[in-house]
């Protein structure tokens, strides 16, 4: 995806970071997943122990894998990081595990697409601080058990429900990411122009996070987009109009849908009169895979009210009808 989706250059990657919050108090919004960690981190802290096993869910973007460096940097210890589909092996996980210094933090991205081999040495690993593998093969092989520093597992999901029960049994702290409110992101936006050193005003910062899709990495993508504009044609100067000019070029809409949003509304609207569509029909039709679909587009299009999942499909409400000022909305039983 061309604005929102995977990241573009080594640059913005570096930028990314740079503008990532490094402390609790910089974290803008999820006040009450903040309240609840300061509460954790701080008691655990204060008894010299680690944090309970972390699983952070929610769309992409919305700060899981900022949070976890957050939640290693407040404790003061340090953050490996890994994910799930990098981890093929045993030995690969074991490696990390055997590794860790007391009370570390170790953020397992993507940790719903874990390899079931490599899961079931994370159970023990989690509940009693041990490792227990198989070393050679055959006859020969034997099973070696190894302690462990007590450690943080921080896991983070698109979604929660593709986790297996026990491995979601297994952790002590479960927080679920919203989106952003615009006000939220206004503040986002605000921060991160003064550290890029971006001239904006108010209204700049507020077009901006207006049309973000409620998502921290989509606000601060767009304004580096709008920023280039700005330089090119406005000498530098961030302000509405601006930024309205350049998202319009960029095909983000006036609530902030881009080019895939749109391709998929419409797609239920035209070619399935409305939904019920099943997703896999869905996706074929408008050549995204399934899981970018579930994980990317349909979670703000549903919190926003554009579509509705139903047991038996996708539907596309009166409010999209009326977004794309598209008359004769079927009416449905049910
Ligand atoms: P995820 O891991 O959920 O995909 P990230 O943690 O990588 O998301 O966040 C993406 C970017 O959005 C970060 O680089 C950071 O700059 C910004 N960001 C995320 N959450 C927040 C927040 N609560 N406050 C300020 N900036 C945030």
């Amino acid at each position: 995806r061309l604005i929102s989706g995977a990241t573009t250059s080594p640059k913005e990657d570096g930028e990314e970071r740079a503008l990532r919050p490094r402390q609790l108090t910089e974290y803008v919004g999820q006040v009450k997943i903040r309240e609840q960690l300061e509460i954790f981190i701080t008691a655990a802290r204060n008894r010299k122990e680690s944090l309970d096993h972390t699983l952070l869910f929610g769309p992409p973007g919305l700060g899981k894998t900022t949070l976890a460096h957050i939640i290693a940097r407040e404790m003061g210890v340090n953050l490996r990081q890994t994910s799930g589909p990098v981890l093929e092996r045993q030995g690969d996980l074991a490696a990390i595990l055997s590794n860790l210094e007391p009370n570390d933090v170790l953020f397992i991205d993507e940790i719903h697409r874990l390899n079931p081999v490599v899961e079931e040495i994370l159970y023990p690993a989690l509940e009693d601080f041990q490792l227990d593998i198989m070393i050679g093969e055959g006859p020969g092989a034997r099973s070696v058990k190894l302690d462990l520093p007590p450690f943080t597992l921080v896991g983070a999901t698109t979604r929660a429900g593709m986790l297996t029960n026990p491995l979601r049994d297994r952790f002590g702290i479960v927080a679920r990411l919203e989106f952003y409110t615009p006000d939220e992101l206004t503040r986002i936006v605000t921060r991160s122009a003064g550290l890029l050193d971006v001239h904006i005003d108010a209204g700049g910062a507020k077009e901006i996070a207006r049309r973000s899709r409620g998502t921290p990495r989509i606000a601060n993508r767009l304004l580096r987009r709008v920023r280039d504009f700005a330089e090119v044609k406005a000498q530098g100067e961030v302000t509405d109009a601006v930024a309205d000019l350049a998202l319009k070029m960029l095909d983000v809409d006036a609530i902030g849908l881009d080019v895939m949003d749109r391709k998929l509304l419409l797609a239920v609207i035209e070619k399935f009169g409305g939904g019920p569509v099943g997703v896999e029909n869905l996706a074929a039709a408008i050549g995204e895979e399934r899981d970018t679909i579930e994980d990317v587009l349909e979670p703000f299009l549903i919190q926003q009210g554009y579509l509705q999942r139903t047991p038996r499909g996708r539907l596309a409400t009166a409010l999209a009808y009326r977004h794309f000022g598209i008359a004769g909305m079927p009416t449905r039983e049910g």
